[in-house]
């Protein structure tokens, strides 16, 4: 039996391992190496909505992808019944370019049960997720199926050594031997270029992207996700918290743009009925996305090592699909 070693444990790299455990793949030991002193965790900074988004398949590439994960993720909540994803509707809806946005959403309505005029909405069913219950459900599956097999250990890795087996170094010093390796660091997979030339580790870039966060708010009305001419609300009843966003810029940095955030604040409160509460009671969330080639994830395997990344803004939706068609490819 072979040693695995995982390192990141945001949604990628926490699928791999529960569905690793879900196809029942034996190991003499699994490593689950993560540490977020350094590096930011963008799963903790998601607004975190698994949505068709009006694709359909047989357009793109990208596309079926997000069809087939979609099922995958509908499957999964029906049969394994996960902790932290809520069934919701989605609406979709425009004031602005009409006729193009009904053709990539059609079956709408002029609405104005949100709208302080009347706007052409469409819905679709969609999965709101409650992104630190999820996460911790999958590490719990994991564990109830490895047991003393797996280690969590909370260090950055810092080097790769040797390899067959392969030799990581952590910060503080600490090796760890793994006959394979699996790298799910998100937008940190780009740090680790050097070992796989020419993949997408060289050509990814990070994608701030930033949100308002509101708790305790006391609205009754059911979980949902609205997105207006691409500015969204999203509604936990759950967790009575909302989300109001979200921006996106093609920067490296972690500063959030507070005057866009404003802006779109502003925009939203004036054209819904919402009661969304005042822009100073937000709290400003920051996340570094992993965009790659064409928006698409990836899986590169190199040698014993394999890299999975650029979930981008489709993360919650391709994770799991990504996840188990590599699980299946372990012995
Ligand atoms: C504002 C915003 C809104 C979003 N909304 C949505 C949405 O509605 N739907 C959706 O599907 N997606 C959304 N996303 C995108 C989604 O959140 C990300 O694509 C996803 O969380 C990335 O997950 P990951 O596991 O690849 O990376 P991460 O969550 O970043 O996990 C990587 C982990 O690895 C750790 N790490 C990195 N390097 C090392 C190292 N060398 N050693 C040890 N540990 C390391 C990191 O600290 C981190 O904990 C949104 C993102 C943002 C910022």
């Amino acid at each position: 039996m072979t040693t695995l070693a995982i390192v990141g444990s945001g949604i990628a790299g926490r699928s791999l391992l529960y569905a690793l455990a879900r196809e029942r793949k034996l190991f003499e030991k699994v490593v689950l190496l993560s540490s977020d002193d350094v590096t930011f965790p963008c799963t903790a900074h998601s607004t975190a909505v698994a949505a068709p988004r009006g694709v359909t398949r047989g357009h793109s590439a990208l596309g079926d992808l997000l069809v087939e994960g979609l099922a995958t993720l509908s499957e999964h909540v029906k049969s394994d019944r996960p902790l932290g994803l809520t069934p919701i509707t989605q609406h979709n809806a425009a004031m602005e370019n009409i006729d193009l946005f009904s053709q990539r959403f059609p079956g709408g309505t002029i609405a104005s049960d949100f709208f302080r005029v009347p706007t052409y909405s469409a819905q679709e069913p969609a999965f709101l997720v409650d992104t630190r219950a999820y996460v911790d459900w999958l590490l719990g599956e994991a564990r109830t199926f490895y047991g003393s097999r797996l280690e969590e250990v909370s260090e950055l890795v810092t080097e790769v050594g040797e390899t067959s087996p392969v030799t990581l170094s952590t910060l503080h010093g600490r090796k760890f031997s793994a006959d394979r390796v699996v790298f799910a660091c998100g937008t940190y997979n780009r740090f680790w270029k050097a070992l796989a030339p020419d993949t997408e580790l060289s050509t990814s870039k990070p994608v701030q992207g930033s949100y308002l966060e509101f708790h305790n708010v006391p609205w009754d009305r059911p979980s949902f996700s609205l997105t207006l001419d691409g500015d969204n609300v999203v509604w936990n009843l759950a967790l009575r918290r909302l989300f109001v966003g979200s921006t996106s810029e093609d920067v490296g940095h972690l500063l959030p743009p507070a005057g866009e955030l404003r802006s779109l604040h502003e925009r939203l409160t004036s054209r819904l009925w919402l009661e969304i509460p005042a822009f100073e009671a937000g709290v400003i969330k920051v996340g570094l996305r992993e965009k790659a080639r064409r928006r698409a994830p990836y899986v590169v395997p190199h040698g014993d090592l394999t890299f999975i990344g650029g979930l981008y803004k489709n993360a919650f939706t391709l994770a799991l699909k990504i996840a188990t068609d590599l699980a299946r490819q372990f012995p």
